[in-house]
């Protein structure tokens, strides 16, 4: 049996609040494509108090922010990085482009080819979330796409000297300091200061995901990477206070975070409640997270690992987080998810930080059909073929002739009559 102690808002149904943002993506990117910079400009002077000619930084600009950090702060994104990066390269490895032979004188074939530029957007209107510019422009790198730009939003009035260095560090080739829907639409659109991109990748708020679910089709996306969400998965052999940490430790991403505890104990279940209280009374970003926990977290106790697993899946979340006696099971039970987290010796902000994986992840669902993103969103699986004889081209040409008649095209019929003809020296048999 599946019970909720506590109930929240449920994401999926906040409708209003996803058309109220959506009207304004709207009207926002209708705007930039008219008017281009001059758009871009006013929009950052609205919504992020942040006016410049031109927002790409400067050399100058770059290096100042790295002086800004001290030693440590260097050698800590440059370990992140190097994790992002050897995993992403482990990654790539596994994606082989491959030619076989399907039938005698058939030969078929993919190869994976870079996308050509990509625009990677990195998260700053709340905390300077320079680990995004790892994980996108570092695996864009390991793909192998040639041109990588990236945005971010001003942090308290000028450019985020980490986000910066992280950005210059992962290797990007343009930096620009404009956040939000307004850079998003400026590097997938272009204006007359910034060349358009192929692809947007990255997370953000709820404002620059709906921005990238707009102009997908204009552009590709990785995904859509919204508002943080996170599932812890526990019984038992864990206590209260890891629980309730690492439900906070993700609802501090901003008022619409869901943090969920699913859990075969009602005991545990009680006391983490009890805990989070008690946290969020000592949280600095207790405010915050308490929105979230108060409007959108959710307690919900099962009586079987069966039950649970059903419910997370239903869940979708982002992150899970399991700490079970046995938390293979959920991995190899589980179907819907972003990130798996196995373990308590593990956790979210590793994932989040530095350990390797990606963290941009699906949200609100999205983890029903995707993944998150890693090297392969940036290679296009491209095929080509072959046919090596004249006996394989008239073979494959009779089954291709009646079959198109079959749909009554006509046209594509007689592209492969004239080859049964021409290479088998006969005519289509119908
Ligand atoms: P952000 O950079 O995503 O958004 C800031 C921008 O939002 C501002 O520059 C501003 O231009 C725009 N904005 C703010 N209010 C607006 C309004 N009313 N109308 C139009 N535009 C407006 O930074 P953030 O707000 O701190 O959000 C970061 C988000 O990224 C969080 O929700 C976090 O959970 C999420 N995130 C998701 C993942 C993932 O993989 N899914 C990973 C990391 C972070």
């Amino acid at each position: 049996m599946i019970r909720y102690l506590k109930e929240g808002r449920d994401p999926g149904e906040i409708a209003s609040d996803q058309a109220k943002v959506r009207a304004i993506v709207e009207d926002i990117l209708a705007d930039i494509a008219a008017r281009g910079d001059e758009a871009v400009r006013e929009l950052s002077i609205k919504f992020d108090k942040w006016d410049r000619t031109d927002f790409r930084l400067t050399d100058e600009e770059i290096r100042g922010c790295l002086s800004e950090l001290s030693e440590q702060n260097l050698r800590d994104i440059k370990f992140a990085q190097e994790q992002v990066r050897n995993f992403a390269e482990k990654q790539r490895e596994a994606l082989q482009d491959i030619e076989v032979e399907t039938l005698p004188g058939i030969v078929l074939g993919h190869k994976n080819i870079p996308v050509q530029s990509v625009g990677c957007y990195v998260p700053g209107g709340k905390y300077p979330l320079l680990a995004s510019a790892h994980m996108s422009v570092i695996t864009a790198k390991v793909a192998g796409v040639p041109r990588i730009i990236t945005a971010a939003p001003p942090y308290q009035g000028r450019p985020a000297p980490a986000i910066v260095a992280a950005q210059h560090l992962a290797g990007a080739d343009e930096i620009y300091c404009l956040g939000g829907v307004q850079a998003v639409a400026a590097m997938a659109l272009g204006t007359q200061s910034i060349d358009p991109v192929d692809m947007l990748v990255g997370p953000g708020n709820a404002f620059v995901a709906e921005a990238k679910r707009q102009l997908f089709g204009k552009v590709g996306i990785d995904l859509f990477a919204g508002p943080t969400e996170t599932l812890v998965i526990a019984d038992d052999s864990v206590d209260a206070e890891i629980c309730a940490t690492d439900l906070l430790g993700q609802a501090e991403h901003g008022p619409t975070s869901p943090a969920v505890l699913l859990t075969n104990s009602e005991t545990l279940a009680r006391e983490t409640m009890e805990e989070i209280e008690r946290l969020l009374t000592i949280l600095p970003t207790g405010e915050v997270a308490r929105t979230a926990w108060n409007e959108f977290g959710q307690v919900i106790v099962c009586d079987t690992e069966d039950e649970m697993i059903e419910t997370a899946d239903r869940i979708a979340s982002e992150h899970v987080q399991v700490m079970t006696r046995d938390p293979d099971v959920f991995l190899d039970g589980m179907k819907n998810y972003g990130a798996l987290f196995l373990g308590p010796r593990t956790n979210v902000a590793y994932g989040d930080k530095v350990i390797g994986t990606n963290h941009t992840l699906p949200t609100a669902g999205a983890a029903r059909y995707t993944g998150g993103l890693w090297v392969g969103k940036f290679l296009k699986t491209v095929t080509y073929q072959r046919v090596l004889t004249d006996e394989a081209s008239a073979r494959m040409g009779e089954y291709c002739s009646r079959l198109c008649m079959l749909e009554g095209f006509a046209g594509h019929a007689e592209q492969a009559n004239v080859r049964v003809r021409r290479y088998g020296g006969r005519n289509v048999p119908y």
